[in-house]
């Protein structure tokens, strides 16, 4: 079993990454995938008149201000766009696949946090009013099912909240938790770099492997967004997957250069 998790940045090649996928798939691969849609929300918000917002959090963690309007946005293009687009994608390359949201039958439960503490222009603010949290429970009998009826999963925030409401979730993070209740074996990564970078944005200065033990310090070299997907790879070794793979989804069989070696390979030993 592989999670895959392929991000929503700009040069992410959807079209290599579903022809990659078809290929493992209709050779027998079981797999679940997982998708973003960052810079797809980020100019609908703005072209709907509500541009984005980030903000970062005491511990130094950078996510999207979502308040109603732009859960609402973020939905439209999430479980809209990005998640239609990507299953008819795979449905015209033969793969029987099936897009949900962290909502539809509360595959992702989470809380809602009631406060986020953050740092806005160097002062302290507490914020109410965001819809986000954190995966904590996932629908492990409804994505068996799935699997087993031979569908393959894609899968996207927002998650739902113990009181039913929709929260935005981190998408790797949220990769992670999926890959463990599914006891699978790897979860891959793919972003618009070649993997993590030692001197960002230099991409020959790619980390080609990490053991699980040592991730923690490489926690220094991973700057804002980044920071999210090595917090994701620590939460799914510790729960007990093998390997965690950040590898470039800009190139041809993305998935398939990844297994076999490609983008940085952080493992238990
Ligand atoms: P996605 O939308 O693919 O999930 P993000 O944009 O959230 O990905 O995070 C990946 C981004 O993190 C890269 O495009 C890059 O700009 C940034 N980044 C920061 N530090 C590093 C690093 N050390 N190595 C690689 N990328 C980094």
């Amino acid at each position: 079993m592989i999670v895959l998790k392929i991000g929503g940045s700009s040069g992410i090649d959807y079209e290599l990454i579903a022809d990659d996928i078809a290929e493992l798939v209709n050779a027998g691969q079981r797999m679940v995938v997982i998708h973003g849609g960052s810079a797809l929300t980020n100019e609908v918000a703005t072209a709907l008149g509500h541009p984005p917002q980030f903000v970062t959090s005491v511990s130094g963690f950078t996510s999207r201000r979502t308040d109603r309007r732009t859960l609402e946005i973020f939905e439209m293009v999430y479980c809209g766009q990005m998640n239609k687009g990507l299953v008819e994608k795979l449905q015209g390359r033969g793969v029987n696949a099936l897009g949900l949201s962290g909502l539809d039958g509360r595959l992702w439960e989470g809380k809602r946090k009631a406060a986020i503490k953050v740092i806005e222009n160097g002062r302290r603010r507490v914020l109410r009013d965001d819809y986000t949290g954190k995966v904590e429970k996932v629908n492990t009998p409804l994505l068996t099912t799935l699997l087993e009826g031979g569908y393959l999963p894609v899968l996207c925030p927002p998650a739902i909240s113990d009181q039913g409401e929709a929260i935005n979730v981190d998408g790797d993070r949220a990769a992670a938790a999926t890959a463990i209740a599914l006891g699978a074996e790897s979860l891959i990564i793919l972003s618009n770099v070649p993997g993590l970078l030692e001197n960002f944005p230099d991409e020959t200065s790619l980390i080609r492997h990490i053991p699980a033990q040592k991730l923690e310090a490489f926690m220094a070299v991973a700057q804002d967004r980044m920071k999210k997907k090595v917090l994701g790879a620590q939460e799914a070794l510790a729960g007990g997957l093998k390997r965690v793979i950040f590898a470039d989804g800009r190139v041809e069989k993305p998935i398939q250069q990844a297994l076999a070696g490609a983008g940085t390979i952080i493992r238990t030993t």
